[in-house]
């Protein structure tokens, strides 16, 4: 009964809204004015901007990422065998391939 009178029919799309209401939920007129309110869902090209600011965001770190992955890579194997023969003589090789790094 309550909330049969709070309740109105829209004029523009037949839903029940409330008798308070002033912009439909539904149809989004103002029912004082009967302009439709214009969607703030303008999210296509937000989105659009996001997803090509990810795609620059992954390329720029796929090229960071990969040289460190490639020094990292060439480091270790340049590091973990034992240059037989070449610094049998010399008291620490991964020194060396530091400092020749650097
Ligand atoms: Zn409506």
């Amino acid at each position: 009964m309550t909330i049969v009178d709070e309740l109105k029919k829209c004029p523009y799309c037949a839903e029940s809204i409330k008798r308070e209401a002033v912009v439909c939920r539904f149809c989004r007129i103002n029912l004082k004015t009967g302009v439709s309110i214009a969607k703030p869902e303008k999210s296509e090209p937000i989105k659009a901007k996001s997803g090509v600011m990810d795609g620059v965001r992954i390329g720029f770190g796929i090229f960071i990422v990969l040289p460190i992955l490639l020094i990292i890579v060439v480091m270790v194997v340049f590091a973990s065998p034992p240059s037989i023969g070449k610094s049998a003589s010399e008291v620490s090789p991964p020194m060396t391939t530091q400092a020749m790094n650097q």
